[in-house]
Formats: structure tokens, sequence, C-alpha cells
């Protein structure tokens, strides 16, 4: 894919980029082994000064960062100037509590005469980000933000219709007083990445997006025996009991499913709902995803905007059309809009059939799927019964059904009576098909540290 800025509500390309040469991708290899040597010796307070600093200029350019996003990807600007400040929130979390996360943790358990052990965290190295376009800002603090403090370098590999957002991301570290190859922006296509990933100043890799890309990228970092988190897509389930606050629970369906113009991967993408209340709610979600606003993602109005890319639309289209092929019942919307833009609107499904796309694929734009279940056991069945495992939202009153459905639910994430939410103070991540490790909280910021142990005879 070319490296260029297109704008997804016009189709128009405002700018396009050169890749970075082989020579260019080795001097910032080499910049960011030789800075990894520099910024390990630097203590927390140094660290955190420069991290605030990060925080303060996100907060301050929010409108323009946000602008930037926007243009770019399409999603509203409300919701690309909030996701700047909370990159802002971000880097404030681990900049006051990483010395606490990685601070030496002794080992109790050892109950040997004159011993002691404890465990230090300490960085490993050059870190590959490998980012997508959907939180072009998020993806990239949550994970950058930890590292740094943690004492590592990272170079970002971010998706090719985000050259902008990757370079304003560089300019704000630049700017916070980071020396330059403390975080760095390589314009590369994902061609390069497996040769990044070869070298062995690189020290570990991550990567948000999809399960195809998750895989390529686990692999060459297995060949290479260097550590990744996933971080891939899914396909959430979000259960809704008779007991459940009705109206709080169709409002939150309508949020989860559009948010990022229904392009998260934590989306409620299965509304899976008790056949005492199915009618009802189904009747109501068709209301309301009829009632939002699809337009011009710069306008305060518009609820939601157009889709990332042309391939994008194509294929949420086509996922939809599939699946009305198999027999599933369209409630409304399923038809792009004439004109410029990768507009699609919002669309909900209902009987939906086993071999139907929607039944296992991840649907990335503003598609809910309804199911009907009878009971508790139903609805844990269908809720596991998906390749992917990212989160899960669950609808009840009931403490008995809540039980089961935290510990039934192979999910990475289980929320009550709330949609699944990425913020800096707990773990984010999944199981099965959707990936592995952990991001955020104390979690994220030592999933790329060395516990070294040390034994005093
Ligand atoms: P991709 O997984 O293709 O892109 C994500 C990142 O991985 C981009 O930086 C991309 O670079 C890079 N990449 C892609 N292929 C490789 C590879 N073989 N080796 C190394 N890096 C690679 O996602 P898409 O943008 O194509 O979206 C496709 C689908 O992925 C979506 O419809 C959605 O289902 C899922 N997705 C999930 C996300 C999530 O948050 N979990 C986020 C985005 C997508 P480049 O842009 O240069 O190709």
């Amino acid at each position: 894919m070319a490296i260029a800025s297109t704008n997804p509500a016009t189709g128009e390309t405002v700018k396009t980029f050169e890749p970075l040469t082989d020579e260019q991708i080795e001097e910032k290899i080499q910049r960011a082994a030789d800075t990894f040597r520099q910024w390990r010796r630097t203590g927390f307070e140094e660290r955190k000064e420069k991290m605030l600093r990060a925080a303060e200029i996100l907060e301050d350019e929010a409108e323009e960062l946000g602008r930037i996003a926007t243009l770019e990807m399409g999603k509203t600007y409300a919701s690309a100037v909030a996701e700047v400040q909370k990159c802002a929130r971000g880097c404030r979390f681990y900049a006051e509590n990483a010395e606490r996360f990685l601070a030496d943790e002794r080992i109790e358990d050892l109950q040997q005469d004159g011993a002691t052990a404890y465990v230090r965290y300490e960085p490993l190295g050059p870190t590959l980000e490998i980012m997508p376009w959907n939180f072009p800002y998020w993806q990239v603090f949550r994970h950058a933000a930890p590292g740094l403090m943690a004492g590592n370098v990272a170079l970002l590999k971010h998706a090719s219709n985000v050259p902008q957002v990757a370079l304003a991301i560089e300019d704000v570290f630049l700017r916070a007083g980071f020396p330059e190859g403390a975080f760095q922006t390589l314009l590369i296509g994902s061609d390069k990445v497996k040769a990044i990933i070869e070298d062995e100043r690189i020290r570990a890799a991550t990567l948000t997006g999809s399960e195809p890309a998750g895989r390529m990228v686990a692999a060459q970092a297995g060949e290479n025996i260097k550590p990744t988190v996933l971080e891939l897509g899914g396909s959430d389930p979000f259960i809704v009991m008779p007991s459940a606050d009705f109206e709080k629970a169709v409002e939150t369906a309508v949020a989860s499913r559009t948010l990022n113009n229904g392009q998260s991967c934590v989306n409620a993408k299965r509304i899976i709902v008790h056949e005492e209340i199915a009618d009802e709610f189904t009747r109501r979600l068709v209301e309301k995803m009829e009632a939002l606003k699809v337009g011009d993602p710069m306008d305060e109005a518009t609820e939601i905007g157009p889709l990332s890319t042309p391939d994008g639309v194509e294929e949420v289209a086509d996922q939809v059309r599939r699946s009305v092929e198999a027999g599933a019942k369209l409630l409304t919307g399923g038809e792009r809009p004439e004109g410029p833009g990768n507009f699609y609107p919002p669309t909900v499904l209902a009987e939906i059939p086993e071999d139907a796309p929607a039944r296992y694929e991840e649907i990335f734009g503003p598609v809910a799927s309804v199911y009907r279940v009878s009971s508790v056991d139903e609805a844990i069945e269908l809720a596991n019964d998906s390749p992917f495992g990212l989160s899960s939202s669950v609808w009840t009153a009931d403490e008995g059904e809540r039980e089961r459905f935290v510990e039934e639910i192979e999910a990475g994430m289980v929320y009550v009576n709330k949609m699944t939410e990425s913020t800096p103070e707990v773990p984010f991540g999944g199981a099965k098909n959707s990936g592995y490790g952990r991001e955020l909280s104390r979690f994220g910021i030592q999933e790329f540290t060395n516990a070294k142990m040390v034994w005093v005879q």
C-alpha cells in the first residue's frame, strides 16, 4: 500500500510520502541501538519529566492533532480530540506509576539460610511497534508510554494510511525532550518488517491489527526468538439478560457497536439477547441505529463518519452481502450511499445462520449482528463460538448469571453492565485468536522487560 494521506470523506489524496530507503532504515535502527545504551541508564525522574511534558503537549495541541487524524482516517473530530486527550492521560499514568510498577520484588518464598532473592525489571532494548490506523494515536501511546518509562526505545511502523499522525507522534516525543533515537517513526511498507524483526539490534515486537498480519509477525519474531505482544481482532459478544437495565443496555449496545465508525477491535459485534426481551430490544436497537447521523466527520453533529479506506468499506459491504445471501435478515442499512467517501450506513442483521460471514468474521464497520437465546447456557455457548476472544460485555442484575459469565466466557476481558473500554489503569488484551500478552496497567509495562532474578548468598 502506498504511504499516503487520503481523506476518507472525500477520497482526495492530500499528501504522499516516499518510503525510507534501506540505508535510512539502517541509520534509524543504529540510532535506536545507540540511544538505548544511554536511555536505559536514565532514572525514573528524568523519564517522568519528559513524559509529563509529552502529556502537556498532547493536551495543548489536542485539537490540531485530532484534526490530522480525522482528515486521515475519518473518525469524528470530537472523538479524535478525545483520543489525543486520552493519550495525555496514558502518559501521565505511566509517568506517575512506572517506578512503582517496576520496583524490585523480593522473593518471599525463598527459605534458605542467609539467602535473599529478588526480581528487577530491566528494559529489553529497541522495540518494533506495528500499529493500525483505527486509534492512530492511542494504539501507539499505550505501548510507547510504558515502553519509554521502562527504559526501552521504540521504532514505529504505523499503518500506511496515517503517515501524518505517525510523524506528529514522533514530533511530540522530540519536543517533549526525549533523545532523537528514543522514539522514531519509520515510514515503510509492511514488506520491510521481516528484515527489521530479524535485525539483532531489535529485541521485541508488538502488533495491533488483523489476525493474518499478527500471524506473520509472530512467526518471524518466533523464528528469531524475540518476544511479541499481539492485539488482534475481536468479535466481542454483548449479552443482555431480562434483569438488565434495558434502556442503558440498548443505548450502550449502539454506542459500543458504532464507536469509531464501527472500527474498533472491542466494538460489541455480536449482540446476544434473551428471548424474553429480544423483540423489543431489537426494535429499539434498529430505531437507534437509524437515528444516527452519518456525514462529514469534521461536522460537530456527525455521529458516524466514513470508514478509513475504500478497501475497508468494500470488505464490510461484501461481508453484509454474503451474510444476507447465506440467509441473514437485513433489518436496516446495508446499502452504500451514492457519492464520494467511504460511507457505510448503520446496519443491523438478525437470524444469522451458522455459515454467514457475520457469524465468525470480524466486521470492521457499523454493522450489528443480533442473536436470540433462551438461556444463560445458550448465551455462553454462542459467545464462545468464535475464533476470537478479545473482550465481552454482559448485562444482568442477577449475581448467579454474572458469576457464570465471568467464569465461562473465553475472553481476555469481561465488563459487567458496562461497555469495553481501553483505559490506562486496567490491563487490556485477548485470548484465542485475538492475541496474547497484555497492554496497559502494570501488566503492560512489565511485558517488555526482562524480569531478572538476583540471588544474594
Ligand atoms: P492490518 O493488520 O493489515 O494492518 C495493521 C498494521 O500491520 C499496519 O501497520 C500494517 O501496515 C501492518 N501489516 C500488515 N500486514 C503486515 C505484514 N504481513 N507484516 C508486517 N506488518 C503488516 O489491518 P488492515 O488495516 O488491513 O485492516 C484489516 C482488518 O484488520 C480490519 O478489517 C480489522 O478486521 C482488522 N483490524 C483490527 C484492528 C484492531 O484494533 N484489532 C485494527 C486494524 C485492523 P500497512 O498499513 O503498511 O499494511
